[in-house]
């Protein structure tokens, strides 16, 4: 999971694009193939053949297009970007355009992280839905659909802030309250350093 690229005013979520280079030829050198998410729902559950790593964007940076985008079109690398709605168009994320042209682009995937990218835990339920709602609604005038994969966004949390809120009654908090309105599955728990990722995927 990537946030920043050549952004290293902001350690923390930053990756040099030589470094990144570097992490892409890895897995390409180990033998290791990158998964396609057009892929990632119907095989989801099934038992894998090989291994494969997903290249998954959180945010939706500027940085991102101008420093990374270019990269993996050129290289063919599969990815999903997670985008907030709130912040789209503001000084240093993408603007609509530039998220339509990953989403029509044949390695670019969107995928759902929430409006106001707040860590959704600390709110009431109300609040919660009103938010996941209100990015629904934003994707679908923009780009005529609801992505089906969704990351929680957990990162504006300090670690032990979120470690001690990363509780199982959290976890079932969180479960509940998409259930509440939407069918939801999770399928998917990956710990990232020090984030934890929430990606469900939306039943339709
Ligand atoms: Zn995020």
């Amino acid at each position: 999971m990537y946030h920043r690229f050549n952004e290293n005013k902001y350690p923390s979520t930053n990756i040099k694009m030589d470094m990144f280079d570097e992490q892409m030829k890895i897995i390409k050198n180990q033998g290791y193939e990158f998964y396609d998410p057009k892929n990632f729902l119907n095989e989801f559950d099934k038992v894998k053949k090989s291994k494969k790593i997903l290249i998954t964007i959180d945010d939706g940076f500027k940085s991102f297009y101008n420093e990374a985008w270019p990269y993996l079109k050129k290289n063919k690398i599969p990815f999903i970007l997670f985008v907030s709605t709130e912040p789209v168009g503001k000084r240093g994320y993408m603007t609509w355009d530039e998220i339509k042209e990953i989403n029509d682009s044949d390695i670019g995937y969107i995928g759902h992280h929430s409006h106001s990218h707040e860590y959704l835990i600390d709110k009431t339920e109300k609040e919660f839905i009103k938010d996941i709602e209100t990015a629904t609604k934003i994707f679908k005038d923009k780009l005529g659909y609801i992505p089906s994969i969704f990351s929680s966004s957990s990162s504006a949390c300090p670690k032990a802030k979120l470690e001690n809120k990363n509780t199982g009654a959290n976890k079932r908090k969180i479960f509940r309250t998409f259930r509440s309105f939407i069918h939801l599955k999770i399928i998917y728990i990956p710990p990232c350093l020090y984030i934890y990722t929430y990606i469900y995927t939306i039943i339709k």
